[in-house]
């Protein structure tokens, strides 16, 4: 029953509608491109825009959109900025959205061929579970020391792993329409033995037919970045997923390239891969609109309108080629602007 977030039905008309959570700094610009695009493209979806303010202390707003979110079972979304000042008690809010749902993480990183990166690296899927692990989000915080409990069980890894394998399944058959894949499984090894008995247990015994590989963190780490074409789909507990999908994002061209998507068991949430706010980059129409723009074409894919999800991703990544139009994270000049009308 988890993390299957099965799409709700479109509505009368065959429209959908999806929570819109604008965030804070390069979110509000880059979802009001999407807004555009997809009524250029006419899109039968429906945005239904939810402010969640940051600055508050109380959770009001946030709670809001949970209920929003419910109702619609899909969102959008940009970071909420958080303020690291306030003591742990204080629960980001963008952690309160995945934690209400228990949601399996995914961030898709590729390489384009038009993008000057670090390493040459096709496609590397990374999932992981939001909620248990290191970010069950139990703290016991007197004034110090604070104790931060890992919370393990075999019902999430087994969670992780099936909605791991379900996702770069889905992952692969879209794709094949392009070009082959075969994917290959890593996992890697957390705190104990645990987590790594029960995922080979589990990968052994009912995913017999795909090929796994289990992996420490620490040699990982440095594999990752010298060699990371032997990655094609890695599975790990949140904290890990975090740091990794992060190195893949900086491997293949930074935050602005890499969507990102949460699945859970009553709604999914789509943002980028990377959780930034990009605020001293706000509203100068130089924010590269394309980890945004893939991240609503995932959520496209998940209401099933592939059709739709193919023409614009077919379109953002074309543009991606023309190197005039890059945006100065890639090292261009481009603007936000110039790419979402190139990709029109
Ligand atoms: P800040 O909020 O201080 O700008 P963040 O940690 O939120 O910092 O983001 C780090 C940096 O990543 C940003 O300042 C920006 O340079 C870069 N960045 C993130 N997203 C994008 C994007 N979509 N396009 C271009 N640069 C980005
Ligand atoms: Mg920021």
């Amino acid at each position: 029953t988890h993390a299957h977030a099965e799409p709700p039905p479109a509505k009368y008309g065959g429209r959908h509608t999806v929570t819109l959570i604008p965030g804070d700094g390069i979110g509000p610009e880059l979802l009001n491109h999407v807004r555009e695009l997809f009524r250029f493209c006419c899109v039968p979806v429906d945005f239904e825009v939810v402010n969640v303010n940051s600055s508050l202390t109380e959770e009001d707003d946030i709670n809001n959109a949970i209920t929003a979110i419910r109702r619609n079972g899909v969102a959008l979304k940009g970071n909420i900025e958080t303020n690291h000042t306030l003591p742990p008690s204080h629960k980001s809010r963008n952690n309160l959205l995945r934690l209400v749902d228990e949601q399996g993480a995914v961030s898709l990183s590729c390489t384009h061929a038009g993008v000057d990166q670090p390493q040459k690296q096709k496609a590397v899927q990374s999932t992981s579970w939001n909620c248990s692990h290191l970010y069950s989000a139990i703290s016991v915080q007197s004034v110090a020391p604070v104790t931060s409990q890992a919370v393990q069980t075999a019902k999430s890894y087994n969670a992780l792993l099936t909605f791991s394998f379900r996702k770069a399944k889905q992952t692969e058959k879209l794709s094949r329409r392009h070009a082959p894949v075969r994917h290959s499984y890593s996992y890697v090894w957390s705190i104990g033995g645990f987590y790594f008995l029960v995922i080979r247990f589990i990968a052994g015994l009912l995913w017999n037919s795909v090929c796994t590989n289990s992996c420490l963190c620490l040699p990982l780490s440095s594999q990752l970045v010298s060699k990371p074409q032997q990655f094609d789909v890695m599975v790990m507990p949140n904290l890990y997923g975090n740091v990794v999908s992060n190195v893949c994002a900086g491997l293949v061209g930074g935050p602005g390239l890499v969507p990102g998507a949460n699945y859970g068991r009553d709604y999914a949430v789509f943002e980028t891969a990377t959780r930034n706010t990009g605020k001293s980059i706000a509203n100068k129409n130089i924010a590269n609109p394309t980890a945004m723009l893939l991240a609503s074409c995932m959520m496209l894919d998940h209401l099933n309108l592939h059709t739709y999800a193919a023409m614009i991703r077919g379109a953002v990544l074309k543009t991606m080629n023309e190197t005039r139009l890059h945006t100065a994270d890639i090292g261009g000049q481009g603007t936000t602007l110039e790419v979402v009308q190139s990709i029109m």
